[in-house]
């Protein structure tokens, strides 16, 4: 019997939405814990809405996210790439941030699905990995900085902004300066899970 094969997402896990929780183990949602809130937005028992504590924008991101895990990606799927180089999310000005991704088309797709569902307010540069998703890009030495920063200049991004800070995925990381080198931007290192950006630009304000 052949075994399907599927593309890891990354889907949220209690540890991840804990970062964003208040920590106060007040009981306000009922729950004995921040903990046991966690757990409970991972099988979908809470909403982000349930903690009164919460800031309202993170709430709301926690929110619009929930419903969109798990994604699942068939192997077929693989190596098929977007086109890039650049992509406004929102109605992004000269201050909105500016995230980093590959031209594997569902990464496209999954992080387009997050960020409709949140609202956000982005500039995306879509650099070419060969087609790889971003963990297979790091590993096959495909997230390269000289791409990142063709996909910068080909997609007019400099007159678009008026800021020089780029935000990389975290599955990048070691990538970091190399980047930061390349581009002469700040780089930030973001989350691992695409799920997590919404949170993680609320967070940040
Ligand atoms: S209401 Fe919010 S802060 Fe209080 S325990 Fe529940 S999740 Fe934590």
């Amino acid at each position: 019997m052949a075994v399907e094969e599927y593309a890891e997402t990354y889907p949220l896990e209690a540890a991840d939405f804990l970062r964003y929780l208040p920590g106060t183990d007040c009981g306000r949602c009922g729950l004995a814990s921040c903990g046991a809130f966690a757990d409970g937005l991972v099988d979908k028992r809470c909403r982000g809405a349930d903690c009164p504590e919460l800031d309202g924008r993170l709430a709301e991101a926690v929110d619009a996210v929930l419903p969109l895990m798990p994604r699942i990606l068939p192997y077929d799927q693989w190596m098929k790439t977007v086109e890039g180089p650049y992509r406004a999310y929102g109605e992004p000005g000269p201050d909105s941030p500016v995230l980093v991704t590959g031209n594997f088309v569902e990464t496209a797709q999954v992080l387009e699905d997050i960020f409709l569902a949140a609202g956000a307010r982005l500039h995306l540069v879509i650099a070419d990995t060969h087609g790889y998703s971003i963990d297979n890009a790091v590993e096959e030495r495909w997230f390269k900085a000289a791409n990142i920063y063709a996909a910068m200049n080909t997609g007019g991004l400099t007159r678009l902004v008026r800021h020089t800070e780029l935000l990389i995925p975290g599955l990048a990381e070691r990538f970091r300066s190399d980047v930061q080198r390349v581009t002469r931007w700040r780089v930030e290192v973001g989350p691992v899970s695409g799920f997590e950006i919404p949170m993680y630009l609320a967070a940040r304000g």
